[in-house]
């Protein structure tokens, strides 16, 4: 079939006015100006978009929809180790029901929003084969081995099991002060063999900066209260213990080396979430990667914690690849990548709206694994699309990053 639009931006170069996509099955196999793509594609079934410009489908690099149910229920707290017992509390009052129910929900919401490709962290990886997402979707299992080092390998196996029948999904030890250095290598050894993603939060609040550096603060003292072994506080910061857990002897290299498929696919693949802690120690390690790691910052749900400043511009100048994620709705209003690339300009406005729009698309593709395939309108990716009305009479980026409305039109995997 063969899609046409007043504009196409296909994240290639300038906005293609009176554009067309030719789409097979489930993939983009022809793009350019209406004219051209319809004599090369005589006789194909037309979808004319009128006044609208078509888009990749964007790309959420982090969010738990395990807790769309919890929007608006925690209030922003002082403390984030406080926070973390609020959201415990209101945990434990959900159901498994309450849990299918609200990433059902969180899905509806995520497509309704033009998101075609979600990473969702997911506390109960057997629940994913009670759903079947709108969306493309990673399902990566969130794995936490606080109260229970000792089980680390069998948390993760377990995960495996629930996994392994979805059609994308990865690991995410939660996080360097809920999860053992263990459960770390458990996931990495796992990733290696089965060739899939890791994402970790890490860096992500002040608290944890001071646990790990100064053995101190309202976040070390609740993990030493449930029974953390604090010995690996006192002397590093947070990245130090994550590189410290997945830079082991068996891969000297990681995040070194880039030079060969496996290296992507494997120690440089990380998808770190947050980083918003970091000392000028750690930026002076991160200088001497050759390769990075991928950064999914989540702009809204950093406002909401009144985190530290996150550092895009040293990142991204650092070679680093900047994608958005919303986070969950714990700590956000809504699924809508659209507000959160608004919510990133209005903290860092020297970004142009197609660099915004770049790190919803992509680079979540990158991101995400595959840069082949996702995050631009190009032959050969897959045919995830989305359209907006477009007067024309602003900047066709600016006025993508405008949109406020459920997105009408909307396809995944070739199917509208
Ligand atoms: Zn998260």
């Amino acid at each position: 079939m063969i899609i046409r639009a007043r504009a196409v931006v296909t994240m290639d170069g300038p906005p293609i006015e009176n554009g067309a996509v030719a789409v097979s099955r489930n993939r983009i196999i022809d793009v350019g100006k209406f004219p051209e793509i319809s004599a090369r594609h005589s006789g194909q079934q037309l979808i004319d978009l009128g006044e609208q410009v078509m888009l990749p489908g964007l790309i959420n690099g982090h969010c738990h929809l395990d807790y769309t149910c919890l929007r608006g229920q925690i209030p922003p707290k002082k403390s984030f180790a406080d926070w973390i017992r609020a959201i415990n509390a209101e945990k434990a009052r959900l159901s498994t029901q309450d849990y299918v129910a609200s990433i059902a929900e969180g899905f509806a919401e995520a497509k309704r929003f033009g998101t075609t490709t979600i990473a969702n962290l997911t506390a109960f990886p057997e629940l994913s084969a009670r759903i079947d997402p709108p969306i493309r979707t990673l399902w990566f299992a969130e794995l936490i081995d606080v109260r229970s080092p000792e089980r680390a390998n069998e948390l993760v196996d377990l995960a495996v099991e629930s996994l392994k029948p979805a059609a994308n999904w990865g690991l995410a030890p939660h996080a360097p002060f809920t999860t053992s250095k263990n459960l770390y290598r458990r996931c990495k050894e796992v990733a290696r063999r089965e060739n899939v993603l890791l994402t970790t939060h890490l860096a992500e609040s002040h608290e944890e900066m001071s646990m790990f550096r100064d053995g101190a603060g309202p976040l070390y003292e609740f993990m030493k209260e449930i029974g953390r072994d604090m010995s690996d506080c006192g002397d590093q910061t947070p990245l130090d213990r994550f590189l410290g857990t997945v830079r082991d002897s068996s891969t000297p290299k990681a995040f070194g080396a880039r030079n060969d498929k496996k290296a992507v696919r494997n120690d440089a693949g990380w998808i770190v979430v947050h980083l918003n802690e970091l000392a000028e120690s750690d930026f002076e390690l991160l200088e001497t990667f050759r390769s990075k790691f991928h950064v999914v910052h989540s702009p809204r749900s950093h406002d909401y914690f009144a985190h530290s400043a996150f550092a895009f511009k040293r990142l991204r100048d650092l070679g680093f690849n900047i994608c958005l994620g919303t986070d969950s709705l714990a700590s956000n209003e809504n699924l809508s990548l659209f507000a959160e690339m608004r919510a990133f300009r209005r903290g860092v406005p020297a970004v142009s709206p197609e660099e915004a729009l770049e790190m919803v698309t992509v680079n979540g593709g990158r991101a995400l694994g595959r840069p082949q395939i996702l995050g631009r309108i190009r032959a050969n990716y897959v045919a995830d699309l989305i359209a907006i009305p477009c007067s024309g009479i602003t900047d066709v980026f600016e006025e993508i990053l405008a949109f406020e409305q459920p997105v009408q039109w909307i396809m995944v995997n070739g199917k509208t």
